[in-house]
This record gives structure tokens, C-alpha cells and sequence, in this order.
């Protein structure tokens, strides 16, 4: 099972900020998506961090309140682990995993094509353990 179809069911729609917006604007964003990550990219659309929600709780334990006029740029991660969409969920989760993060961007040719969280793969799976059950019990009942 590749990510490519978990892409198909939840879209490809990733939410983006520029490395000069505070990180007041990613929280709003997280809080207003119901999301827990999102992409920093340049104006060009090059990827250049990742902040999710754990980057702010650490940057207010560290500054205080004060951190969320900051650029977001201080506080993202630069150095961001990507997959491709032939890659299956659970070489993916597996990334997630080492890695200690719960998001992963999804990239064609180094560009942007989408995201997949730790919930979008376990949801996935539940689904299709779903269907895999259901599937037998049709048969067994038809066997
Ligand atoms: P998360 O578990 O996704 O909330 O992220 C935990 C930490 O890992 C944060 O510092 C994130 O900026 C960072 N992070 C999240 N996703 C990735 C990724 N795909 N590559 C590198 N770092 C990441």
C-alpha cells in the first residue's frame, strides 16, 4: 500500500507560510486547519522547514509569549525529512518513527505535492483492516 493512495482519499492540499511570518500566524493556522504542521516554503515555493505544534510549546517554554511575534524561520526545522509517493505507508511510518515526528512532506522531484500524518496512516489502516474483515466474513458466509 503506497502513500499515493492515502494522497488519493485525503487530497494534496498542504498549508504553507513563508519564513518572515510570525509564529502568531502559524498557531492561528494550526488552531483555525485543525492541522498539527505546516511547510515553510520561499516565495518560490521551495520547501525550507517544517514547524508543527511542538516547536511552539517549545519556543513559549523557552521565551515566554513574547516568542509568538518571532519569525517562524527561528523556530522550524530546517533540516526536513521527506518521502515520495511510491514509498508504502509503512516504510513511511517507519520514517516517522526513527525520526521522532508525526508529519511527513510528500515530494515529486523535490517539489511539494503533499502531507501525511501519523493519524492520516493509522486511519488509513484501520480502514483497510476494516475492509480486509469484512471481506472475509462475506466469504465465509458464502463459503
Ligand atoms: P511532530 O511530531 O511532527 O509534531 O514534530 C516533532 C519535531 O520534529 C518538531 O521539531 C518538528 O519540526 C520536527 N519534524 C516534524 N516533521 C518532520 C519531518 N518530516 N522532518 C524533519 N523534522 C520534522
Amino acid at each position: 500500500m503506497t502513500v499515493a493512495r492515502i494522497l488519493a482519499s485525503k487530497g494534496r492540499d498542504v498549508v504553507t507560510m513563508q519564513p518572515h511570518n510570525t509564529l502568531r500566524d502559524v498557531v492561528d493556522a494550526l488552531a483555525a486547519k485543525h492541522i498539527g504542521a505546516l511547510i515553510i516554503t520561499d516565495p518560490q515555493g521551495k520547501m525550507q522547514g517544517i514547524v508543527s505544534e511542538r516547536d511552539v510549546v517549545r519556543a513559549i517554554a523557552q521565551h515566554g509569549a513574547d516568542a509568538l511575534e518571532d519569525p517562524v524561520s527561528n523556530y522550524m526545522t530546517k533540516n526536513i525529512v521527506t518521502a515520495t509517493e511510491e514509498e508504502s505507508v509503512l516504510e513511511v511510518v517507519g520514517k516517522m518513527s526513527k525520526g521522532r515526528f508525526r508529519h511527513m512532506p510528500i515530494v515529486v522531484n523535490d517539489r511539494l505535492v503533499g502531507i501525511v500524518s501519523v493519524g492520516d496512516a493509522i486511519k488509513f489502516r484501520l480502514a483497510q483492516m476494516e475492509e480486509e474483515q469484512s471481506a472475509l466474513r462475506e466469504y465465509i458466509a458464502t463459503a
